[in-house]
């Protein structure tokens, strides 16, 4: 196989996972090139080479998506930070750094580049001129990802199951793959009240390539529903959950308790986005998500917000994948004092309990 090769989304999920980081907007923030609460993505002009970065370490971890880094990069948050005139440029960039990563893969085959639309934030289910707003901002976006060779397009985190009707039908006119992934709030049904399930339903009766759930909940408040969504859908199906130990009463991390003995609280009103660290997952619980997922008959696989290339790494072995970060995976065996290697001293080994 030449670096040329490569095959299409569908063709890869046919056969087998296909693993894809999101959760760019915690990372890229906790790396220090992005305001929290903000989250207007100018990291593309501001610091493309962080950027660029990331990109870089999710491919070395096993991404086989580069998903453009355009979340919130929407014509109406430009407006909420005053700089529309960086619209365009700010999109062109993040899809061009995309585009890099993605062509120049570690391994034999180049990686898929997905131009990315997401929740508006603007629609209203009452107002349509509201509705005709976001898709107008939505078919700007997807131009621009067209312009700029986009393998497949990704529209993610709806709230609104009509919101994501609209994203589909403006992405399907494209004619590329369309992946639409919901994530619905705490009530467990969208904002227009409709049920998730009859929401994912119908975005694969609308024609959607992949149809899932993205973002917002944890493994244990998103697999319920991926199950149901499993069972019901004939096209594949995706799961990115975020990295956050939600429950049945705080389904979603916008609510999310600290339940870890924290001794000096956020300022603001929840522990959603700047103190959520002590709810975080291990890698096993990531892993055992993707694990069960996969056997489930999910192929479209990746971790939300809280995603490190760590979590990226442990979902695509989760999975039976080997890729170039897990030459670093874990070996406790050489660890000087929880190790079993022949070398580890003996008094260093038993003291081990009292460490
Ligand atoms: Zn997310």
């Amino acid at each position: 196989m030449t670096k040329n090769k490569k095959r299409g989304l569908i063709d890869r999920l046919n056969v087998g996972p296909v693993i894809c980081a999101e959760g760019f907007l915690f990372e890229i923030e906790k790396r220090g090139y992005m305001s929290s609460g903000e989250f207007v993505p100018m990291v593309s002009l501001e610091n493309p080479e962080a950027l660029l970065n990331l990109h870089r370490d999710f491919q070395h971890a096993g991404s086989d998506i580069v998903q453009a880094f355009t979340y919130n990069g929407h014509r109406e948050k430009m407006r909420v930070i005053g700089k529309e005139e960086l619209l365009e440029p700010l999109n062109r960039a993040a899809l061009q750094i995309a585009k890099d990563v993605a062509i120049s893969p570690i391994g034999e085959e180049q990686n898929l580049m997905a131009g990315n639309i997401s929740n508006s934030n603007i629609w209203n289910q009452n107002d349509k001129k509201s509705q005709l707003e976001v898709e107008k901002m939505f078919r700007e976006m997807v131009g621009w990802a067209v312009d700029e060779e986009a393998d497949i397009l990704i529209g993610e985190t709806f709230y609104y199951a009509e919101e994501a009707y609209i994203a589909l039908k403006v992405m399907k006119e494209t004619g590329l793959p369309s992946v639409i992934t919901i994530a619905p709030y705490g009530e467990n049904i969208m904002r227009d009240g409709i049920s998730i399930l009859d929401t994912c339903k119908e975005l694969e009766q609308r024609g959607g390539d992949v149809v899932g759930m993205n973002c917002h909940r944890g493994p244990n408040t998103m697999m319920p529903y991926l199950k149901e969504i499993r069972k019901a859908l004939k096209c594949h199906v995706a799961g990115l959950p975020i990295t956050y130990r939600t429950n049945n009463d705080h389904p979603t991390f916008f609510n999310l308790p600290d339940n870890n003995g924290c001794s000096c609280n956020t300022p603001h009103e929840t522990t959603f986005p700047t103190a959520l660290d002590p709810m975080q997952c291990n890698r096993y619980e990531i892993g055992q998500f993707a694990r069960e997922a996969y056997s489930l008959g999910i192929n479209y696989l990746g971790v939300c917000c809280g995603a490190t290339p760590m979590l990226i790494r442990e979902t695509a072995e989760a999975v039976g994948l080997k890729v170039p970060a897990s030459k670093y995976r874990e070996n406790m065996e050489n660890h000087y004092m929880f190790g079993k290697n022949k070398r580890i001293p003996k008094h260093i080994k038993d003291y081990r309990n009292k460490a």
